[in-house]
C-alpha cells in the first residue's frame, strides 16, 4: 500500500497526516494487488461470513486486503458496519418500470449513514498514527458516525457544522455521544476551507471526505453487493451525490474488483444531485472544464446540500473511467420517490431518495434502458430527519381525542 498524490503522482510517507500534496492535489491509497491470489481471498470473504466477533465480522474488514492490508487489528475499531441489507421491493420496481432494481440500505449502518464504511477506516488509522483527537466538517451525518466511533475508541471529537440546512436529529446525535459541535454561520464550504487552513496547527486527525482512508472504506459497498449478488453485478450503480466520496470511493472499489478477476464487467455509475446543489451534474452536462460552485445551496436533502464539492476532479475521473452519468431532480421529486420507499418498508432520509428520482428521470429519458438493472444505494435512515417527516409524512394521523368504537369505525 502506498499513499500518493492524486495530481502530480508524488508519493507521500505512510505515516504522513496530510490529506493533500503541496501542489493542492488530494491523496489517494494504492494498492499492489499483484501478489494477491484472489481464488483464495474469495473463498476467505465467503468463510468471514460466519464470524460474529472481531474484526472480519465487520462488513468492511471483511474485506481489509483489499481495504487497508497493513493496519494491526488492536488499532481497529469497529461496531461491525456494513452487513446491510439488500432489498427488492416490487411496488418500486413496477412504478419504475424497470427490470430489475434493489435497494442497498446503507441506512441500516450502526450511525444510520453509510459514513460508517468510510469512518471506520480513518479513525483506526489516526489511532494507529497515534491520534485520540478527531475533527471534520459535516451536514451531520459524518460527525454522528465520527462522534461514534471516536466514543467506543474512547478519543475525544469535535464536529463543525454549519447552522444552514441542517437536520437536528444529526446534530443531537452527535452530541449524544459526546462530541462537541461547533455550529457556525455558513456552509459545508467554509468548514472544509477553515481545515485547509488552520487544520495543521489544530493537530487534530480530519476525517472529512477527503481522507483517503475513508474512500477505502466506502469501497466495502461495492464490495459486499457483489458479493450478495454472487459476483454478477447489475447494468447500474446509483448513488446521491453531496460531497461526491461515493462516486470516487465506488468507482475505486468496482476497478478494484475487476482487477482482481472478482467481476468481468464494470457497472456503470448514475450520480444522482439534487437540482439546488448541483454543480458537478452542471460541470459533466455542460463539458465544463472547472467545477463552478454554486455560492447558496439549497435542498431538502441536507446530506447533499454542498455547494464546492472538494473532490470533484478524482470524482470526474471515476465517473468517466465507468461510463458513468449525472442527472439532477428537484426537491419535489426527491419527496415523492422518499414516499415511494417509505412506504414500501425499506425507508430512508431525503437524500438517499435522490437515487430513486433520479432513476426515474434516466429511464424517462432512455439514459437507462428499462430492460437494464439498476441497485440503488440508500444512502442514510428514516429517522435522520424527523422535521421532514414531520413536513410530509402525517396524512395517515388520526387525533380522536376520546377512543371509543363508533369513533374509530367513523375514522378508518
Ligand atoms: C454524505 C451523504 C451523502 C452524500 O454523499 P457523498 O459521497 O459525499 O456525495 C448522501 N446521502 C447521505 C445520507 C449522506 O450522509
Ligand atoms: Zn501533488
Amino acid at each position: 500500500m502506498r499513499i500518493v498524490c492524486y495530481g502530480c503522482g508524488k508519493e507521500m510517507s505512510q505515516s504522513t497526516v496530510e490529506y493533500q500534496c503541496s501542489c493542492g492535489g488530494l491523496l489517494e491509497v494504492v494498492h499492489d494487488f499483484a501478489n494477491v491470489d484472489a481464488d483464495k481471498l474469495k473463498c476467505e470473504f465467503q468463510q468471514r461470513l460466519s464470524e460474529r466477533t472481531g474484526p472480519y465480522a465487520s462488513g468492511v474488514w471483511r474485506y481489509k486486503e483489499l481495504i487497508h492490508p497493513e493496519l494491526p487489528d488492536e488499532y481497529i475499531v469497529t461496531k461491525y458496519e456494513g452487513n446491510t441489507g439488500l432489498y427488492r421491493s416490487e411496488q418500486i420496481r413496477q412504478s419504475l418500470g424497470i427490470r430489475e432494481i434493489w435497494l442497498k440500505a446503507q441506512s441500516e449502518n450502526p450511525s444510520g449513514s453509510f459514513k460508517d464504511n468510510g469512518m471506520t477506516v480513518a479513525v483506526s488509522h489516526g489511532r494507529s498514527l497515534g491520534f485520540s483527537r478527531f475533527t471534520c466538517t459535516s451536514t451531520g451525518n459524518t460527525s454522528s458516525s465520527l462522534a461514534m466511533y471516536a466514543a467506543l475508541a474512547g478519543s475525544e471529537s469535535v464536529a463543525l457544522v454549519p447552522s444552514d440546512q441542517i437536520s437536528m436529529n444529526k446534530v443531537l446525535q452527535t452530541l449524544a455521544y459526546g462530541a462537541k459541535v461547533i455550529e457556525f454561520d455558513g456552509t459545508y464550504d467554509d468548514g472544509i476551507r477553515f481545515y485547509e487552513r488552520y487544520g495543521e496547527e489544530l493537530g487534530w486527525y480530519i476525517c472529512n471526505s477527503i481522507n483517503p482512508f475513508r474512500i477505502e472504506g466506502q469501497k466495502s459497498i461495492v464490495f459486499e453487493i457483489a458479493q450478495s449478488l454472487r459476483w454478477e453485478m447489475p447494468d447500474w450503480i446509483v448513488i446521491p451525490g453531496g460531497a461526491l466520496s461515493n462516486v470516487t470511493a465506488l468507482g475505486k472499489g468496482l476497478h478494484d474488483l475487476r482487477e482482481l478477476g472478482f467481476i468481468k464487467r464494470l457497472p456503470r455509475i448514475a450520480l444522482v444531485q439534487a437540482e439546488g446543489a448541483s454543480p458537478f451534474h452542471k460541470l459533466i452536462s455542460q463539458g465544463e472544464q472547472e467545477l463552478v460552485p454554486v455560492k447558496r445551496p439549497s435542498t431538502i436533502a441536507s446530506a447533499m446540500n454542498i455547494g464546492n464539492p472538494p473532490s470533484w476532479k478524482k470524482a470526474r475521473q471515476f465517473l468517466a473511467s465507468s461510463s458513468g452519468v449525472t442527472c439532477s431532480v428537484t426537491d419535489e421529486e426527491i419527496l415523492e420517490a422518499k414516499s415511494l420507499i417509505d412506504r414500501s418498508g425499506i425507508g430512508c432520509e431525503p437524500a438517499s431518495a435522490a437515487t430513486v428520482a433520479g432513476l426515474r428521470k434516466l429511464l424517462a429519458e432512455r439514459i437507462i434502458g428499462t430492460e437494464e438493472s439498476a441497485v440503488c444505494i440508500l444512502t442514510g435512515n428514516l429517522l435522520k430527519d424527523t422535521d421532514v417527516l414531520r413536513r410530509t409524512g402525517i396524512n395517515n394521523r388520526i387525533l380522536s381525542s376520546q377512543l371509543s368504537l363508533e369513533s374509530v369505525k367513523s375514522l378508518i
